[in-house]
């Protein structure tokens, strides 16, 4: 038998962190220092364009409104609403030959405050919520958390709120029933355990004044009222989101991992980002996403599937005066994309939903989904072998370790990403992320390793 006929045959799956030289390894932890920091400054979509936008400007990227035409090289961005925002290097080619896109998204599974959430009961006061994606509703019981958005008054002046992320700050929580009375609801399904009306946030206890009927909502009307200068009808122009209150965090003795809220997506996100602030002149004009409203569907002038995204590369097009009639259209039928979302990672404890064969496991660099969909690949946007063999030609010539995998077993489940929105318009799409354990729970954990190399796929990406 040939001696390395196993080498040359067989497709290793291995730890990437085998590999690792001790620069590399600083490298990949200094890169997640800035990560773990962007995580705690980033946690909800307003919050993230906020911070991006920082970065970009500090990294030469203009609104792309100030500029009268474009030329290689321009860096700009635009942002759309303060919740969705889009970025792009032009590069050297015209656009119609097509361009180089990663898309990620900034929302993430929280509780949204319902339009009228402010009530009083038995003594406390309460904010109503009303949960935004796919959440284990148990998960979101007795945790700290803050609460973070925006109130638009009805004369435009618009508030931004951050409240429970300083150690000043007080925390907010929701509570669960204690175990010794709690045997009905240990009985029932594990979905039904906590009902979605009972998602309350438990807010302050103080009364404003014991002869008052609502006493204790009076009080928090009025410290709010001093603090931010509102009144409870101004509930109903604000975008309020509660999210976990504690930080991300190193994970693990070897401090291996990241452990944080919403890593699915801004995981995907800064790394794509990072990786374009480390671009100077591009062939392909490099394009990057940050989305609103994927985990909800990506409906709605936020999400992916608005028309903000085509009103961008026309605007692209308008200023480097390339444009002709349905040029867009064939911009999108020459360009490609990486859809950069994160996938399930194999987790050994609840191995049986995963075929360890085609599973993407931590610390084995990006995750890469030919297609996701549900039942017989239904709804998916699977990626022509053509366009996965040149993603590989890429990430192999770039010494970059990838995998290759399914969200779980067949038939187990699914789920979906912004990548068939931009399929259906025409571009070569695939799925390229992070893989995550407890995806979707208030603390996800993500390895450092697969973090960096999604940095450094998406680099290569567009720089080639
Ligand atoms: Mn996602
Ligand atoms: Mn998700």
């Amino acid at each position: 038998m040939e001696e390395n006929l196993k080498d040359r045959l067989m497709n290793k799956k291995v730890v990437g962190w085998g590999n690792v030289n001790t620069r590399e390894k600083e490298d990949i932890f200094s890169f997640c220092n800035g990560y773990i920091n962007f995580l705690n400054k980033a946690k909800t979509e307003r919050e993230a364009v906020c911070v991006a936008k920082e970065i970009a400007e500090s990294n030469g990227f203009k609104d792309i409104s100030t500029f009268n035409s474009l030329k290689s090289g321009d860096k700009v961005y635009f942002i759309n609403r303060d919740k969705s925002m889009y970025l792009a290097i032009i590069g050297s080619e015209k656009l119609e030959h097509g361009i180089h896109i990663i898309g990620s998204h900034i929302d993430s599974p929280r509780l949204d405050l319902k339009p009228n959430p402010l009530y009083e009961d038995s003594g406390f006061a309460y904010f109503k919520t009303h949960y935004y994606g796919g959440i284990k509703k148990y998960q979101w019981t007795t945790i700290p958390l803050s609460i973070h958005g925006v109130i638009v008054k009805a004369n435009g002046e618009k508030i931004t709120v951050n409240i429970g992320e300083s150690d000043n700050d007080p925390i907010f929580t929701i509570t669960d029933l204690l175990p010794h009375l709690a045997q009905d609801q240990m009985e029932k399904k594990l979905k039904n355990g906590i009902d979605g009306e009972d998602l309350n946030l438990l807010l302050g206890s103080i009364p404003y004044d014991d002869k008052e009927s609502e006493s204790i909502k009076l009080n928090i009307l009025n410290i709010l009222n001093q603090k931010y200068n509102i009144t409870e009808a101004d509930f109903l122009s604000s975008e309020l989101e509660i999210v976990p209150a504690f930080k991300a965090r190193s994970l693990g003795f070897d401090a291996s991992m990241v452990a944080g809220y919403g890593q699915d997506d801004r995981v995907c996100a800064y790394t794509s980002l990072s990786a374009m602030m480390s671009l100077e002149n591009v062939k392909n004009t490099a394009v990057c996403i940050l989305s609103d409203k994927e985990e909800i569907g990506s409906m709605g002038n936020t999400g992916m599937e608005s028309h903000m995204f085509d009103y961008f590369i026309s605007e692209l097009l308008n200023k480097t005066g390339e444009n002709r009639v349905n040029l867009l259209d064939k911009v999108f039928c020459f360009s490609k994309m990486l859809s950069s979302d994160v996938d399930a990672g194999f987790d050994p404890i609840y191995s049986g939903v995963s075929d360890r064969t085609n599973a993407a496991f931590l610390g084995r660099g990006i995750g890469l989904n030919k297609y996701t969909g549900a039942r017989g690949k239904s709804g998916a946007s699977d990626a022509n072998a053509e366009y996965v063999a040149w993603v590989r030609n890429l990430l192999e010539s770039n010494n970059i370790k990838y995998q290759i995998s399914e969200l779980g077993k067949v038939d187990v489940g699914g789920g979906g990403t912004i990548a068939y929105i931009l399929a259906n318009k025409g571009v070569d799409v695939i799925d390229c992320g992070v893989p995550v354990l407890s995806m979707h729970a208030p603390y996800e954990v993500t390895s450092k390793y697969d973090v960096y190399s999604a940095y450094k796929t998406y680099k290569a990406f567009w720089e080639a």
